[in-house]
């Protein structure tokens, strides 16, 4: 088997271009969405991944607010900007971008933000509503993972999902989506025992380890759904997943590549969720 290979960058394109055509009817009705993005320090990375997001909420015209922040800053000071856009009504959207310098405790800022305006869905409360099948705003990327399931018409009803990772932002909200979409789900981490048999009972597997080409074919049922989250760099400088996919590819009927895959998934979902945060704010005048 040649596995089919599911296409974010095209699906994220499409969504986009949906997108932008919410926005025209926000704006229609006098509102702009409007993303605060605040960054705080010099990390590279950190500012790439601001730079993207800036850049692809211009495109559809979501407008974005980059708050830049000295390294130095003190938590009272960074809540004091969260808590200034949490108060001002024609902010949609927070997101702090992560990781946050040693003397800041990033949770206590991911909680200062308004559930309402969560557009990273990482508050406690839109993790306990998705968890209760009520979900409010949600964690960008294993929300972009379920639109390949309904793009591609992948039904998870009974299906054995297995998901390696456990981490807040993918492994725990990935498998409350996949829960709520009636697939029987195991999680599994690094103190999993004997890891290959269970990956290879999965119908559907997602790996979100953080390890390069960590899942090889021997761990994979043929003619499993794989989805690779992971992006690490390889010995070599390359971007690579944490599955092997070039040996995977031979057994899975389909597979996310990266780079492609998952990653535009992950901010098209942000875009999305600043627009349906922004139409809220609509039907709420509008009291419907
Ligand atoms: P974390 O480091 O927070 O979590 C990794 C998880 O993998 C942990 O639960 C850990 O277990 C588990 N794990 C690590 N090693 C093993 C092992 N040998 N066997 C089984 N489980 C293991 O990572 P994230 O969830 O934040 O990210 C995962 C990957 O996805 C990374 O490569 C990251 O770069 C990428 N990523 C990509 C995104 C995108 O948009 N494409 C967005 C977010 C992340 P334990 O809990 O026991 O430590």
């Amino acid at each position: 088997m040649v596995a089919k290979l599911l296409d974010g960058k095209k699906l994220a394109m499409e969504i986009r271009t949906h997108l932008k055509q919410r926005v025209q009817e926000l704006k229609q009705k006098g509102v702009t969405p409007k993303l605060v993005v605040i960054l705080v320090g010099n990390d590279s990375a950190s500012r790439i991944y601001v730079r993207n997001k800036h850049r692809a909420a211009q495109k559809i015209g979501i407008e974005t607010k980059d708050i830049e922040l000295p390294q130095e800053i003190t938590e009272n000071e960074l809540l004091a900007y969260v808590k200034k856009y949490n108060e001002d009504d024609s902010v949609h959207g927070i997101l702090v971008q992560l990781p946050l310098p040693a003397q800041i405790n990033a949770e206590k800022i991911t909680h200062a933000i308004a559930p309402a305006k969560d557009v990273d869905g990482f508050h406690p409360v839109n993790i306990g509503h998705l968890f209760m099948n009520d979900p409010h705003a949600l964690p960008c990327t294993p929300h972009g993972i379920m639109q390949f399931f309904k793009k591609y018409n992948i039904s998870l009803m009974g299906k054995h999902a297995v998901i390696v990772g456990r981490s807040n932002i993918v492994g725990r909200p990935m498998a409350a989506m996949m829960l709520n979409n009636d697939a029987t789900v195991t999680i599994t981490h690094s103190k999993t025992k004997n890891l290959s048999e269970l990956t290879r009972q999965a119908d559907i597997l997602i790996a979100a380890i953080g390890q390069a080409e960590f899942i090889k074919k021997t761990d994979v049922k043929p003619g499993a759904v794989v989805i690779d989250v992971g992006m690490n760099r390889n010995d070599k400088g390359k971007l690579v997943g944490d599955v092997d996919q070039k040996e995977v590819a031979e057994v899975a009927s389909y597979l996310t590549p990266v780079p492609g895959g998952v990653g535009p998934m992950t901010i098209a979902m942000l875009m999305e969720q600043t627009v349906k945060f922004a139409e809220r704010g609509v039907q709420n005048v509008d009291g419907e």
